[in-house]
């Protein structure tokens, strides 16, 4: 946890703005974080990219923060030690909470190999608002889509701190959602995250 401990300027007083968005809803919709955790290749980026247009469809204003493509500019200064990796999921849920407030419903795509950091992740954006998706599969499995090359690379030591090969990734104990991705198709995994949101819209 000492990634995480706060080091905040003492000359610094967070101004108290009258509305919390995320409260007042301007858009007429619950805004919320979806956030989808799994080994590379679990299908997080796939199962993101289905639920957003299944969410736009639903009338719904969202948005993805997939972790390639932090890594390539918010981000693209940390690499994957395991404070770095910290730093990164940081980073992402502060953004996610800018755009939590903003109204929208976030679908972050993103590893977070380590139970603190999920935790922290959910402590910045706030329990009420926080869906953590265990987006999960196998090693082998995932090792067998490898849509990208990456665990080859692992395997072949090219990629060094890679999630399942060389670096932990911690099981989530109570995730909101559990997706077997062997026994779910895509749809099917979508429809479980609308299954949820909908039952949360009802019950918030
Ligand atoms: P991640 O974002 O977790 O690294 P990706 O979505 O990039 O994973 O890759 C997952 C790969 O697994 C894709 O090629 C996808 O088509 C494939 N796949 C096969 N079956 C499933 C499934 N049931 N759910 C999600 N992805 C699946």
């Amino acid at each position: 946890m000492s990634h995480f401990a706060h080091s905040p300027n003492q000359n610094l007083h967070a101004f108290a703005f009258s509305h919390l968005r995320a409260e007042r809803s301007p858009l007429q919709q619950k805004p919320l974080v979806i956030w989808m955790t799994g080994i590379s290749a679990s299908g997080k980026s796939t199962i993101a990219d289905a639920l957003d247009i299944a969410l736009q469809a639903q009338g719904r204003l969202t948005s993805i923060i997939d972790g390639d493509s932090v890594r390539g500019g918010l981000c693209r200064d940390l690499g994957f030690t395991d404070s770095d990796r910290d730093e990164n999921i940081r980073r992402v849920a502060e953004v996610a909470r800018l755009m939590l407030e903003a109204g929208l419903v976030v679908i972050v795509a993103l590893i977070s190999p380590s139970a603190a950091s999920r935790h922290y992740a959910r402590s910045i954006i706030g329990n009420e608002f926080f869906v953590e998706v265990h987006v999960d599969a196998p090693l082998e499995t995932a090792e067998q889509r490898d849509p990208k090359g990456l665990y080859k690379k692992a395997r072949a030591g090219l990629i060094k701190h890679f999630t399942g090969i060389d670096s932990a990734y911690d099981l989530p104990v109570f995730p909101e959602v559990h997706l077997d991705t062997q026994a779910l198709s895509v749809e099917q995994s979508v429809e479980t995250i609308l299954d949820w949101v909908a039952r949360r819209d009802d019950h918030p």
